[in-house]
């Protein structure tokens, strides 16, 4: 049997290949930062994480993962619900709710499990999810595998929303799901004009915050601090893989009634493992340091606002962004690919994306920043860009 399907799998791969589509994948060798080391032995500034605090190599969080290691060991080997709930757990939990304004908090493995275990169990085929378009692929799974009626609007077009609130009104309940910030052009979800179309047509609202949580808000605490919505939103996802630390594990957090049920009947908490007791701890050691201070958050922002204001002073065109993610649009598919790549000959590490992952005609290069970034970093990627920008044309 395998014959033939080794036959398919190869021509297959081969069709992706000749795509252009094939995903290679460059080796660290040093500790995830705004400098890191490759396998060729290269040094390079990363601008393609999404190490939004710069907290992926944060001494603080290595020591405390460390002590846990000593005090708690290395895994739970057990899910939650029999015997893989630990004290850290619970802090963790109770830290997320206290970070975003919410009632309490359920831990993943990962926000695509939170994502994928949290329709299902709350809504069925008497009811409506009413889903963004640009919403991310944990979220397109995950209401995959929930019976309820769907409804698509196009990305944050608040006059397809209402048309889709409109029809859903024949339905029982009706949970309106936007990503707080898309991560291919950076715009943040209107969360304000959504939440007055939920009240307005009696619907509930979940915000995945995965690249808003920590970046968007004056102290990073995500889109509802940004639209002064603390508190008011019924379901927020998120991960701690990306500003948080960039280790792993995902969540939920909202209302009271909603994590109680998810801990009942979502199948990834019910029947994948706990995340290790040093994440947790590291967890908890970071949500403390974010209240402690606000220094990460506003260095991001002012890293932000320098880059940005200097590209397009520069003569780049950079999509509308409320985030840490710059979009320098190209338009040109193979272009995006070679200005990749002479950047990273001048030390920047950068990705280009194109069709089917960006709209037909928008390939660009997208460019992260973080607050683990100096000035002098930011200014040697915006010297990098001018330098390659000029020789390509796609600058004067
Ligand atoms: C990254 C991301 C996820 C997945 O998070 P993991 O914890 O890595 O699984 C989910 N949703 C959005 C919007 C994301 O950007």
């Amino acid at each position: 049997m395998y014959k033939d399907f080794q036959a398919y799998l190869q021509a297959e791969l081969k069709n992706i290949e000749e795509a252009g589509l094939y995903k290679n994948e460059r080796v660290i060798t040093s500790p995830q930062g705004a400098a890191i080391k490759v396998s060729t032995g290269q040094n390079v500034l990363n601008f393609c994480a999404n190490n939004y605090l710069g907290l992926a190599d944060n001494k603080e969080l290595v020591e405390a993962a460390k002590k846990a290691l000593d005090t708690h060991g290395y895994g739970m080997s057990s899910v939650r619900f029999i015997c893989g709930t630990g004290d850290l757990h619970k802090q963790l939990e109770a830290k997320i709710a206290e970070f975003f304004g919410t009632e309490d908090t359920i831990l993943y493995a990962a926000c695509f499990d939170a994502n994928g275990g949290v329709f299902e169990p709350l809504l069925n085929d008497q009811d409506a999810i009413i889903s963004d378009s640009l919403n991310h692929a944990s979220i397109i799974d995950g209401v995959r595998l929930c019976k309820a009626q769907r409804y698509r609007y196009a990305n944050a077009n608040m006059e397809e929303l209402e048309n889709c609130l409109k029809l859903a009104q024949a339905q029982r309940h009706r949970l309106i799901v936007t990503d707080g910030v898309f991560s291919m052009d950076g715009n943040v979800c209107p969360l304000d004009k959504i939440y007055e179309l939920a009240e307005k047509y009696n619907a509930m609202v979940m915000v995945d915050e995965s690249h808003s949580a920590g970046v968007v808000g004056a102290t990073g605490r995500g889109v509802t601090e940004r639209y002064n919505l603390r508190g008011k939103i019924e379901i927020l996802t998120g991960t701690l893989g990306k500003a948080f630390g960039g280790a792993v594990g995902g969540f939920t957090t909202g209302k009271k009634e909603i994590i109680a049920m998810l801990r009942q009947r979502s199948r990834p908490y019910l029947f994948s493992n706990s995340i290790p007791p040093m994440i947790a701890a590291a967890g908890i050691r970071m949500f403390d340091m974010m209240s402690e201070t606000n220094e990460l958050q506003d260095k991001l922002h002012s890293n932000t606002d320098y880059f940005i204001s200097k590209m397009k002073e520069a003569g780049f065109d950079i999509k509308p962004t409320e985030s840490a993610i710059c979009a320098v649009m190209l338009y040109d598919a193979k272009l995006s690919q070679v200005m990749a790549a002479k950047l990273l000959e001048e030390g920047i590490y950068v990705t280009g994306f194109y069709y089917p992952v960006v709209p037909k005609n928008e390939a660009r290069i997208r460019v992260q920043v973080s607050a683990g970034h100096e000035i002098e970093h930011l200014d040697r990627c915006i010297a990098a860009f001018t330098k390659i920008g000029k020789e390509l044309g796609v600058i004067k």
